[in-house]
């Protein structure tokens, strides 16, 4: 197996040991394939074996596991697969290198398996998700019959439990976080995007150099044949697409630099040759972030040859993700939107900057487990844009510390009490929004769990869509 050239399953001895460090959703699924593929596979975890019980329960029988760390049984192996929220410093991994031990991301190894010839990769700081279900949706709107398009990554499946069973003509959509690209030696896509890049993750990758070489893996082995997709108005993002080596297209603000923008609420594409610019009308979302993610999708489409009409009737179809700025009802003439993915200032912001049109009419449910960073740059957005914030969870003190004087907080303690609380307040037309800023772990199990309250909620207070 050659260290330099990405997982090779041609030449990874059947029967020979491979390590997953990392048994979290993609280590379980990619040592499930290695087993199906006939390694012998041994899984290793930091977490205690009471922790781990449970999720290990449907692993085929022969697969070795240890808990509480990585052993030395590890430098063992014929290779081993790293699960992507590991850092890159930990010991076991200076060990395997020491030992020339090939390290993969689960990505790699779900690819080399995979049959399908096309794939699409998307990652940025945000809007990652929402851009690949667009983008789903548009080759599924566009793609002749018999051509199938496979979603996975970081979203719906770990893309190792889908890939593995694509046809040639499928065209795999994959969201990809900054980890997995880090981890990938090797990785083609016939079609990229960078959306933005913000200075998160820092302390998962030491740097922001580091962080930028692991965005730039996702196009640094492609093409002249292949494109990727930049966003011209993001100073890094800009920076890095100059190292691009494939068809680079760009959407932005500044039309005719750029192959989409957004004119008279319309968003307009043209590619390099084409005679004529289409003009599409985006998806009905709230915000400019959600035009990018639009631009960026249609973008990745037509790079791939599809035609404007599947493009515009999956922009018409599409209603966002789950738990991104999602309309959730109406009650009593007010319109309530879960951000519960919102669980950093940054996006809340951006959700704040999306309802900013509509003036002084929001109620904005604000709290749960702070993550250290102050909430005042909220403070000149939240003067434009809010009636009240109604603070919930352990953060709330913090919160309104930082927000005094920008805002009229009314502290809830719980959600329940906060929506009851902001709907009496509320009058027509005001618009109730949960965008927390905050990580949900004290009140809820995930921000999934944040959201469907949420929106349980608003339906007992008799919202309906
Ligand atoms: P990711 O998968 O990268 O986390 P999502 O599509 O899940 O991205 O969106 C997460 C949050 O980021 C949303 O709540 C939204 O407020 C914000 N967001 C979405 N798209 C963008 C964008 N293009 N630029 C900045 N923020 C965005």
């Amino acid at each position: 197996m050659n260290d330099f050239h990405g997982f090779d399953p041609q030449s990874a001895r059947r029967g020979s040991l491979a390590g997953v460090l990392g048994l979290g959703r993609s280590g379980l699924s990619v040592a499930k394939l290695l087993a199906k593929k006939g390694f012998k596979v041994l899984g290793s975890d930091s977490r205690s074996r009471a922790d781990l019980k449970k999720s290990l329960k449907g692993l085929p029988k022969a697969m070795k596991w240890e808990w509480n760390g990585h052993s030395d049984r590890l430098l063992k192996c014929a290779f081993v697969v790293k699960s992507p929220g590991l850092k890159p410093d930990l010991d076991i991994l200076r060990r395997l290198a020491e030992k020339k031990i090939p390290v993969f991301s689960e990505l790699e190894i779900a690819l080399a398996y995979s049959k399908a010839k096309t794939v699409v990769a998307i990652t940025g700081t945000n809007g990652k998700s929402t851009t690949t279900a667009l983008t789903h949706d548009i080759f599924k709107a566009g793609l002749p019959r018999g051509r199938k398009t496979i979603l996975g990554g970081n979203i719906g499946m770990p893309i190792s439990s889908v890939a593995p069973a694509s046809k040639l003509k499928d065209v795999l959509i994959v969201e990809c976080s900054s980890y997995q690209l880090e981890d990938s030696r090797h990785f083609e896509p016939r079609a990229a995007a960078i959306l933005n890049v913000t200075a998160d993750h820092l302390d998962h990758h030491g740097s922001m150099d580091a962080y930028l070489a692991a965005k730039e893996r996702i196009f640094r082995e492609q093409g002249p044949g292949d494109a990727c997709v930049f966003n011209a108005d993001d100073p890094i993002v800009y920076k890095l697409s100059r190292a691009c080596p494939s068809t680079r297209l760009y959407f932005g603000a500044k039309a005719p630099h750029v192959h989409s923008w957004e004119e008279g609420g319309r968003l307009h594409f043209r590619l390099p040759g084409w005679k004529k610019t289409a003009v599409l009308a985006p998806p009905k979302l709230p915000g400019r972030h959600n035009l990018e993610n639009a631009m960026a999708a249609g973008l990745l489409a037509f790079s791939r040859g599809l035609q404007p009409a599947s493009v515009q009737n999956a922009f018409k179809a599409f209603k966002g993700v789950e738990h991104r700025i999602e309309p959730c009802g109406t009650t009593r003439g007010v319109a309530c939107f879960n951000d519960s993915k919102a669980t950093n200032v940054d996006s809340t912001l951006v959700a704040l900057k999306a309802f900013e049109p509509r003036g002084r009419r929001l109620l904005l449910i604000l709290g749960g487990l702070h993550k250290g960073a102050s909430y005042a740059p909220l403070k000149p957005w939240l003067e434009k844009t809010v009636k009240g914030v109604f603070t919930i969870g352990s953060a709330a003190r913090r919160i309104e510390g930082d927000l005094s004087g920008a805002a009229h907080v009314f502290p809830c303690g719980d959600l329940a009490t906060a929506v009851t609380t902001a709907l009496q307040i509320a009058e027509k037309g005001d618009v109730l929004l949960l965008s927390p800023a905050c990580a949900s772990f004290d009140q809820f199990a995930d921000f999934g769990d944040r959201g469907r309250r949420f929106k349980a909620l608003v339906k007992a207070a008799g919202g309906t869509m």
